[in-house]
């Protein structure tokens, strides 16, 4: 334990509202942000289809050095 002792570097994960494409079979995790996904909308996994959704995800960073 370190009470006391933050460190400033601390990273921070915002967490923020995020639409997703989730795919709809119950079995697949499969699932892509809207904003990374392309205009074929079909699960990565399994090929298939995808409902959009919105799940609470953390805010991506320009700088990754922090993501984890
Ligand atoms: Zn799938």
């Amino acid at each position: 334990m370190y009470f006391g002792k933050k460190n400033s570097e601390e990273p921070v994960v915002i967490m923020e509202d995020t639409i997703v494409y989730a795919c709809e079979a119950p079995n697949c995790k499969g699932w892509m942000r809207k904003e990374f996904s392309a205009d074929n909308q079909t699960c990565p996994m399994c090929g298939g289809h995808l409902l959009e959704e919105i799940r609470e995800l953390p805010k991506i960073q320009t700088e990754y050095n922090t993501f984890r």
